[in-house]
């Protein structure tokens, strides 16, 4: 019989990138959106962020409810702009603003000084108040400048590690098939499949 899983997101591509990777562990699971109360994300880490999202879908629903929290770590920032990510040149949300002011603080910085992380964290909170979170971590360094058009945020600027020297590329040059097979959240998922084993 199916089972709802609530995932505390309004965006319908997460929901349907969530009900992909939650089919392949548990094809009776049915990932559905949620359209409750939106919480104060005022955690200091992804995990505590990504449980009050997730807190907060299992309250209002009944549903044991997923919810994920990401950013970009920078070494020699001391892991900033971490859970600042999305807002780092502000609070407009601008993510061309967010890259410029990075490499620009960066600028005088060389390898292998420009170490960063990007990094995904998937809380699970189950009605009985059960929750666990899981952690992805998808290492690399900032390029000096941007390159390529795809994906979002701060793929444009995010060099992975594991690359031949010869042709490195930032995620803005990957395809997206590439990305979501690599990526920090492919990585949490990855560590997610046991725990939904087991609900
Ligand atoms: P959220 O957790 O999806 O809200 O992401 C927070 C912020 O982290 C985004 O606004 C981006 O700036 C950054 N971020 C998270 N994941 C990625 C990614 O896969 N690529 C580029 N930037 C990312």
């Amino acid at each position: 019989m199916p089972r709802p899983i609530v995932l505390a997101t309004h965006n319908a591509h997460k929901v349907a990138e969530f009900q992909a990777i939650v089919a392949r562990v548990r094809p009776d699971l049915v990932v559905t959106g949620y359209d409750g109360p939106e919480p104060v994300e005022d955690g200091v880490t992804f995990a505590a962020n990504a449980l009050i999202k997730a807190r907060t879908a299992a309250a209002h629903t009944g549903l044991p409810a997923l919810a994920d929290d990401s950013g970009i770590r920078v070494d020699v920032l001391g892991g900033a702009p971490g859970v600042f990510s999305a807002y780092w040149a502000g609070h407009r949300k601008d993510d061309a603003a967010n890259r410029a002011l990075l490499l620009d603080q960066l600028s005088d910085i060389r390898d292998p000084n420009r170490a960063a992380q990007f990094v995904s964290v998937i809380a699970l909170v189950q009605p009985s108040g059960r929750e666990h979170t899981v952690e992805g971590i998808w290492p690399g360094r900032l390029a000096t400048a941007e390159r390529g058009t795809g994906g979002f945020g701060y793929d444009p600027i995010f060099v992975p590690d594991g690359q031949p020297a010869a042709t490195e590329r930032t995620v803005g040059e990957w395809d997206a098939r590439e990305k979501n097979a690599h990526s920090h959240r492919a990585r949490a998922f990855e560590r997610l499949a046991p725990l939904l084993s087991a609900l």
